[in-house]
C-alpha cells in the first residue's frame, strides 16, 4: 500500500491557477501583467531580471528563460520550488488550496491521464504522440538498400544561430554552435523558414539537413520536420560521431528525437544517440553493435508515451543480445529526455 494516495494530476491542475500558486509564495506582486501574461523575476532560481520568467495565466503554464531554462505547469512549479516529486507537489497543492483528497484520489497504480509535459512548446494533443516525431512513427528505412547516405557536397549558409526558437527551447548558444544549428534565412529550397539540424555520419560528415518548423506548424500541410527526398534516415543515428568519442565504459543513451539528444548533450551527457523516431531499424541496431562491446551498457530512454513505451521494449530486447541494456522509465506521462534538467541528468548517471 502506498503511504500517500494516488491522485489525478490533471484534475488537481484544473482546480488551481498559476496566480494562486505565485500568491501562495508571496511573489505575485513582483510580476507585471500584460493581458493574460505575467512577467517577472524567476521565483525558482531567485533571479532579478524582470523579464526572465513568464506566465500564461490562461493556460497556467510558466517558463524561465534564464538560469532554469525550463517551464511547466502549476504542479511542475511547486515540485521545483519545493524540490519534491510531482506527486508530492500535487498532495501539497491539495493541502494549500483546500482540495479534498477524496475528490481527486484515483485507484490506479499511477495518476492516469496526467499530462505533465514541461516543454516550452506544447505538443499537439489531438495527434497521436508518434505523429509528433520526425518519422511519424512509421517503420523507417527498412528497405533492402543499405548503400550509405553519401556525404553532402555543399554546406548550408545563411544560418541564424540566434533565432528566438533556441532560447524558447532552452538551447544555449554553445549548443547551437556545437551542433551547427541555425534558422535558415535563405529564400530557396526545402529548408526555407526552418531550423536546420545537420545530420552527420560516424565520421562527422554531414549527410543531410533536417528542417524543423520553429514552433507549432500553422496547418496540417506544414510538417514539423522535413528531410530531403532520397535520404535514408534509418541508416543513421543522430549524434553518433560525438557519442563514439566518449569513454567506452560510459553508458550509451538511446533517445528518440534530435532535441532529446541535443539537450542531454547540453546537460552534460554526451554519449547519446537519437533514432529519429520511436523505432530502431536493423541498420541502426548494427551501428550500435559496432560501437558497443559485450561489456558495454545501453540505456534506452524513449518518450514516456504509447509510441515510446512500445518502441523501448523492442529496442531493449534486440540490443540485449549485444550488451547490458537498461530501460529508463520516467515517473510521469509524456516526459521526454529533452525535459530533463542538468541536475536530473547528473543524478541519473552518478
Ligand atoms: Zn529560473
Amino acid at each position: 500500500m502506498p503511504k500517500k494516495p494516488f491522485v489525478d494530476f490533471r484534475d488537481i491542475r484544473s482546480r488551481i491557477t498559476m496566480e494562486q500558486v505565485l500568491e501562495h509564495y508571496g511573489v505575485l506582486h513582483t510580476f507585471k501583467r500584460t493581458g493574460d501574461r505575467l512577467s517577472g523575476p524567476c521565483p525558482i532560481h531567485g533571479g532579478t531580471n524582470p523579464s526572465q520568467f513568464r506566465v500564461d495565466t490562461e493556460k497556467n503554464v510558466w517558463n524561465c528563460f534564464s538560469e532554469c531554462k525550463h517551464g511547466g505547469n502549476t504542479l511542475d512549479f511547486i515540485a521545483r520550488k519545493e524540490n519534491v516529486s510531482i506527486h508530492d507537489a500535487a498532495i501539497k497543492a491539495c493541502e494549500w488550496f483546500n482540495i479534498p483528497l477524496d475528490e481527486v484520489k484515483t485507484n490506479g497504480q499511477s495518476a492516469p491521464e496526467a499530462e505533465d509535459h514541461t516543454s516550452p512548446e506544447p505538443k499537439a494533443r489531438s495527434t497521436p504522440a508518434a505523429a509528433a516525431k520526425p518519422n511519424g512513427g512509421r517503420p523507417q528505412g527498412q528497405s533492402e538498400d543499405n548503400t550509405p547516405n553519401p556525404p553532402l557536397k555543399f554546406k548550408l549558409e545563411k544560418l541564424n544561430g540566434s533565432h528566438p526558437y533556441f532560447e524558447e527551447r532552452g538551447i544555449s548558444q554553445e549548443t547551437v554552435i556545437d551542433f551547427g544549428l541555425g534558422y535558415f534565412t535563405g529564400d530557396k529550397g526545402l529548408m526555407v523558414g526552418r531550423i536546420v539540424i545537420p545530420i552527420t555520419n560516424v565520421k562527422g560528415e554531414v549527410v543531410a539537413y533536417a528542417g524543423r518548423w520553429p514552433g507549432t506548424p500553422p496547418n496540417a500541410d506544414t510538417p514539423k520536420y522535413k528531410l530531403p527526398t532520397g535520404f535514408r534516415k534509418g541508416l543513421e543515428l543522430f549524434n553518433l560521431d560525438r557519442a563514439v568519442k566518449e569513454p567506452a565504459d560510459k553508458p550509451l543513451v538511446v533517445v528518440e528525437g534530435f532535441f532529446d539528444a541535443i539537450k542531454l548533450h547540453q546537460n552534460g551527457w554526451r554519449k547519446v544517440v537519437a533514432l529519429m523516431g520511436s523505432t530502431m531499424t536493423t541498420a541502426q541496431e548494427e551501428l550500435i553493435r559496432q560501437h558497443t562491446n559485450s561489456a558495454g551498457h545501453v540505456v534506452v530512454m524513449l518518450d514516456e508515451d504509447d509510441a515510446g513505451r512500445t518502441g523501448r521494449e523492442d529496442v531493449a530486447a534486440r540490443l540485449s543480445k549485444v550488451c547490458y541494456v537498461k530501460i529508463h522509465v520516467f515517473d510521469r506521462p509524456d516526459m521526454q529526455p529533452e525535459h530533463l534538467t542538468a541536475e536530473d541528468v547528473k543524478q541519473l548517471f552518478q
